[in-house]
């Protein structure tokens, strides 16, 4: 499955780094091993603005320096844009954040070199290096959440951009009369599939009277009435909630063929909370991607599966890029 392609992730330091996810709930930080593993993981409530974050995430470092071995390099993956210079330029879950010099912050507190990145690249990086993304040089990583993120592996590296924001998958406008996106936008292609979207369509469905079992499910609250409950009803095999997933897959398809039609990926991996529904998800998203991408049937296959490394993705990922800054040997 996998091809001869750059290896991801092969340089950099033999021994563990430290990984650190600040993500939209909290904060999780692991020593991940050159191979991939976690060996041992702490984690803190979500800071509620930038000062505090930073010394949040250089506590759970020091703990895990306390109680583990001596690591040379930290990474940190941030919900939020990140420059390359480490500068987070702006976040949407934390306060007071506009142009925070996380990298050197970090550094000056921990001694060590410091990478930080978004936290979609992160996990991208992740599941290239040790993931489902494994041995494709060209690969989408893209996570089905409340929004959507996503990162991009172009030639065995993550396609950052001019100034270290690209990825940003979520906010491709594939419709701009679409639903309100999150950003404020219109049409956005998270507006549209991300997990919080196939909410909206349950519960539209559910308003028609064509989703009786899902509003059970709901105590007979519409507006209680979330993806995830759709997606329990499909796994159950419902069919009226197997329609909707039907109808989801196809929106997430058309953002999966308008990508891909860009980037010629060889692998497009699926991450975040969807990813249980397994063939139920998977298997009307690849038929709605093969109909929307250009001369599917005369090119090579893109394959679509899922991601490997679940919530710890972003951790591992940024570990990994601490390891490049440590020289091998
Ligand atoms: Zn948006």
């Amino acid at each position: 499955m996998s091809s001869p392609a750059p290896s991801p992730g092969s340089t950099g330091a033999p021994g563990p780094t430290v990984g650190v996810d600040v993500g939209g709930t909290n904060v999780r930080a692991a020593v991940v091993g050159a191979d991939g593993s976690v060996a041992a993981e702490v984690r803190a409530a979500r800071p509620t603005d930038w000062g505090a974050a930073i010394e949040t995430v250089a506590d759970l470092v020091r703990q895990l320096r306390k109680e583990g071995p001596e690591v040379p390099a930290v990474g940190v993956g941030v919900a939020g844009l990140v420059d390359d210079d480490g500068v987070l330029r702006y976040a949407p879950n934390i306060a007071g954040v506009l142009g925070a010099p996380v990298r050197s912050e970090l550094e000056a507190r921990l001694d060590v070199p410091v990478v930080v990145d978004n936290d979609a690249n992160a996990a991208a990086w992740g599941e290239a290096v040790h993931g489902a993304a494994r041995g494709a040089a060209h690969a989408l990583v893209i996570t089905l959440g409340t929004g959507i993120g996503g990162g991009i592996i172009a030639g065995g590296r993550v396609y950052e951009g001019a100034h270290g924001f690209a990825g940003e998958v979520g906010h491709f406008q594939v419709d701009r009369h679409g639903p309100r996106c999150a950003c404020g936008d219109f049409g956005h292609w998270e507006a549209r599939a991300s997990g919080r979207a196939l909410g909206r369509m349950g519960r539209e469905r559910a308003a028609g009277g064509r989703l009786p079992a899902v509003l059970d499910r709901a105590g007979g609250e519409l507006e209680a009435i979330t993806g995830a409950m759709v997606g329990d009803a499909a796994l159950d095999g419902d069919a009226d909630a197997l329609d909707v997933i039907r109808d989801y897959a196809a929106e997430v398809a058309v953002g999966f063929a308008g990508l891909a039609n860009i980037l010629d990926p060889e692998r497009i991996v699926v991450s975040g909370g969807l990813v249980r529904l397994g063939e139920v998800l998977f298997g009307p998203l690849r038929a709605a991607f093969a109909r929307h991408l250009e001369a599917s049937e005369l090119r090579p296959r893109i394959e679509v599966v899922a991601a490997e490394l679940g919530e710890w993705a972003g951790v591992i990922g940024a570990a990994a890029m601490a390891r490049e800054l440590v020289p091998p040997g």
